[in-house]
């Protein structure tokens, strides 16, 4: 397909994914419906949905996504602070702590934004919402996806009102992009449809994140607008503390491997004291709690082999945790959304090649993921010689870079997704951290 005759893409589900790439496919289609089971026209605001239930936790925006949805949506940054977010450095106001090292913190350039999932999500999709080709369908359950006789070409999504009596109604289009999150059916539609199914990698690590508000400011967290405490090997719990609109901060703590964090208020504050450093336990002690902790269990990271199919339907797209999900901890989820939805701009009509350029988008996050998660005896997983020398490099470059805001920022820039993760290996970093 090309730019004439691109009269309609119908995108099934309105979280990131799918209402960034609206946005993108507004630029060259007549017409963009997005659909989504949940209720769409409510206000700007805090409120999690319930399709969306990783909104009650902590969510990072790496800066390579803030800087793409800058670009998709110029002004969203200061719209958002207008709005109660904090911005600041991305290392100099965010500590953020590895293998039980706090990295030294400096200036590098690279914005990060402090605020709410639900905050950030409704805000796009009331940018999304005002572009005049784009209308947004909510209170619909995507039931099927429409192919034409020959089976080689999507024509369309079948959507059902959710209220009781209502009847399937077809949506045709030209391209649909199937951008429902983890749970997506494409894989099983395909094999429906004759086709191969995707690979699917997993690597299960079993992670509980448990979620609650304090009233607490930024003066609280020592003048950062976050604090992030991985797990070590010694203690394999983590953290993070973030300031959000409205004066208030959540808190979110994990564990791997089924030691999940409790939520009642005495085992949350007892799990915060024994992540591997004590700065979040530090910052809500004695503080107020807005709400009850609240509990999200998360597989680990699975990605589908869409870019490894031979055979493929015309006219359909998947993007988003449809396409990879990771494990939640690294905050990588909506920043590959948002470099996946750029590239649909030109590759629009042609799956294959939208597989082909989005998967390096993919394979750096899965191998910081991965290679991450994989630092844990009993996760699951192949750990070549120099998956195994890498870790232990990382582990000596975290120690240097306590004290090395050189090797704290390069550090910071992979796991933002600015830079790609050989570059920690540059021989005049591997020099600092031999020296460290
Ligand atoms: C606990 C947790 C913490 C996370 N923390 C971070 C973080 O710090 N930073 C980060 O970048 N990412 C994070 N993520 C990942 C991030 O939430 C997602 O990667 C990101 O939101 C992109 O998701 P998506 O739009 O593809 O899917 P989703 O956000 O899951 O959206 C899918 C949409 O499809 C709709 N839908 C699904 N099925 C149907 C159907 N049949 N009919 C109609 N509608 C349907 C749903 O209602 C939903 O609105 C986290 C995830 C979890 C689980």
């Amino acid at each position: 397909m090309g730019d004439q005759g691109a009269e309609h893409a119908v995108v099934l589900g309105a979280g990131m994914a799918g209402l960034l790439v609206a946005g993108v496919l507004a630029d060259s289609f007549e017409r963009v419906t997005v659909v989504d089971r949940d209720e769409l026209d409510g206000p700007v605001g805090l409120q999690p949905r319930r399709g969306v239930p990783q909104g009650r936790h902590a969510h990072a925006l790496l800066a390579g996504g803030l800087r793409v949805i800058e670009e998709l949506l110029p002004g969203a940054t200061d719209d958002l602070v207008a709005g109660g977010a904090a911005v600041g450095d991305v290392l100099d106001d965010v500590r953020f702590c590895a293998n039980g090292h706090a990295l030294k913190q400096a200036p590098t350039g690279l914005s990060a934004i402090a605020l709410s999932r639900p905050f950030l999500e409704s805000y796009v999709r009331s940018r999304v919402a005002a572009l005049p080709k784009v209308t947004l369908r909510g209170g619909h359950d995507v039931v099927g996806i429409d192919v034409n006789d020959a089976r080689t070409r999507v024509v369309g999504a079948r959507v059902q009102r959710r209220i009781e009596g209502s009847e399937a109604e077809p949506i045709p289009a030209d391209l649909v992009v199937d951008a429902t999150g983890y749970g997506s059916r494409t894989p099983r539609r395909l094999a429906e449809w004759g086709y191969e199914p995707p690979a699917q990698e997993r690597l299960v690590v079993d992670i509980g994140y448990a979620s609650r508000h304090y009233r607490l400011g930024r003066e609280s967290l020592g003048g950062d607008l976050a604090i992030i405490i991985g797990p070590t090997l010694a203690h394999p719990r983590g953290g993070v503390i973030q300031v959000q609109e409205q004066g208030r901060a959540i808190v979110t703590l994990f564990g791997v491997l089924g030691d999940h964090p409790p939520v009642d208020d005495a085992g949350f504050e007892a799990f915060a004291a024994t992540l591997p450093l004590p700065f979040v336990a530090d910052a809500i002690r004695g503080a107020t709690a807005l709400d009850e902790a609240v509990l999200y269990r998360h597989p680990g990271s699975t990605r589908l082999r869409y870019d490894r199919l031979r055979r493929f339907p015309g006219g359909l797209l998947v993007i988003g945790d449809a396409l990879c999900s990771f494990n939640p901890m690294y905050g990588q989820g909506m920043t590959v959304a948002a470099l996946e939805a750029a590239k649909a701009r030109d590759a629009y009509g042609d799956a294959p090649r939208f597989f082909r350029e989005v998967r390096p988008l993919v394979d750096a996050p899965w191998q910081v993921a991965t290679g991450g998660d994989l630092m844990f005896p009993a996760v699951q997983g192949p750990r070549p010689a120099m998956l195994r020398l890498v870790n232990r490099y990382l582990s000596r470059l975290h120690a240097a870079a306590a004290h090395d805001p050189v090797l704290s920022e390069a550090f910071i820039r992979v796991t933002n997704l600015v830079a790609p993760p050989q570059s920690l290996l540059r021989p005049a970093l591997a020099m600092r951290v031999l020296r460290g």
